[in-house]
């Protein structure tokens, strides 16, 4: 079997290559073969000796996640759809602005967490992504879009503004946000692996502040987060109380409010940002009232944050309205006047389906397939 060198960080890379009696310095050239020029080919690593790179083609590869599709907003937002095996596909999303470029990864196939107003969550969970899925969707990206730039084909105004300004051409994404498909930290070892790479000079070179982690909050993953890679924290808040917040996000069962603010505040003292940014999807009258938004400024009065207010996106059979735009406003203007910094989530790519929480990708989730598989069993 051939190992996939796209799954290890730089530590593992070195001791793969003590492994196949190659010096550590070797570790090093792989990486940014890979990672920083976005190479799957041995033969184009034209500093590897000879014998190596024909090593290398016997017993490892570079293999990321397939492209299925590839979509362009209007608005310059792009979305690939990648096939991670056995029918299933997840989706990660490219966001151009005039200062930098975001892309949104995913880190599970399906989620367990089953928030009441996510299509991930209502398809279930199906399994982790590897690092070589996870990483591999920053690896397409920049590869993507280079060829995309070079060409000037698919960018849309934007998009080329942002792609011109951009120094270095073979990273072309500026910042990771883990907001796709899945919750990060029910995935820890392989995100954080990926993590390591986003941050390692020779591979992504991102600095903490531009990498986020969003955690629906898994407290014990979030400390061991703290003590082994301090990246920015977004936290999906959604709700001021645990009455509402179970009903919306049923882990809150498990790990509720008070406590969540605490692990927070623990999280800061080694976080590159001094705050968290807390998401608040606004559901028509679920949690978006002015009472809702009172009783919000009293729950964070210790606890250094800012609020993204996401408008709600909907999809079939959700079951829930996007909250007015004057009622968005309304509960904004509350949390301004008591201090806090508030931005408004500007809803991108549309056209496209490519909004927070509507990354369906394919999940044939367990008991879709039992059923799939039954209904061939009996044909
Ligand atoms: N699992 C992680 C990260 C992925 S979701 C988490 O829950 O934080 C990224 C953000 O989109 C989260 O804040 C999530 O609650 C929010 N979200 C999910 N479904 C949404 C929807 N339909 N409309 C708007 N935001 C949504
Ligand atoms: Fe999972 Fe996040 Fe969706 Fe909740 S909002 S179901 S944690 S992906």
């Amino acid at each position: 079997m051939t190992t996939n060198l796209l799954d290890f960080n730089a530590k593992q890379l070195t001791d793969y290559c003590a492994e196949i009696g190659e010096k550590p310095f070797r570790a090093k050239q792989l990486l940014r073969w890979i990672h920083q020029f976005g190479k799957a080919d041995f033969f184009e690593m034209s500093d590897l000796a000879k014998g190596l790179r024909d090593k290398l083609s016997v017993i490892a590869e570079i293999e990321p996640p397939k492209v299925m599709s590839d979509y362009v907003a209007a608005d310059g937002t792009r979305k690939w759809l990648l096939s991670v095996g056995s029918g299933n596909g997840i989706e990660s999303v490219f966001i151009p602005e005039a200062n930098r470029g975001t892309l949104c990864v995913s880190s599970q196939v399906g989620c367990a967490l089953a928030c009441s107003f996510c299509s991930t969550g209502k398809q279930g969970f199906n399994r982790n992504l590897t690092v070589a899925e996870i990483i591999g969707q920053l690896w397409w990206a920049n590869n993507a879009l280079k060829a995309t730039s070079a060409d000037g084909t698919i960018l849309n105004d934007g998009a080329q503004i942002y792609q011109s300004q951009v120094a270095d051409k073979n990273r072309a994404v500026s910042n990771v946000v883990m907001m796709g498909m899945g919750e990060p930290l029910s995935n820890f070892e392989n995100v954080v692996t990926a993590l390591d790479l986003m941050l390692d000079d020779n591979a992504y070179g991102l600095s903490r502040r531009k990498v986020t982690v969003s955690t629906s909050g898994l407290i014990p993953a979030l400390d061991r987060l703290r003590e082994r890679c301090p990246v920015a924290l977004a936290v999906s808040l959604h709700a001021p109380n645990d009455a509402l917040r179970d009903q919306l996000v049923p882990i809150n069962k498990k790990y509720p409010i008070k406590e969540l603010l605490a692990a927070c505040r623990r999280y800061l003292t080694a976080a590159p940002r001094d705050f968290v940014t807390f998401e608040y999807v606004m559901l028509d009258e679920v949690n978006d009232s002015v009472e809702h938004a009172r009783e919000l400024v009293e729950l964070v009065r210790d606890t250094p944050c800012k609020f993204n207010l996401i408008p709600f996106n909907s999809f079939p059979g959700s079951g829930y309205q996007r909250s007015s735009t004057e009622a968005i406003r309304i509960f904004r203007d509350v949390l301004i006047q008591a201090g806090l910094i508030v931005t408004v989530r500007k809803t991108r790519g549309d056209d496209i389906a490519a909004a927070c929480g509507q990354l369906a990708g394919q999940v044939l989730d367990k008991t879709r397939r039992t059923k799939q598989l039954m209904a061939e069993a009996v044909k």
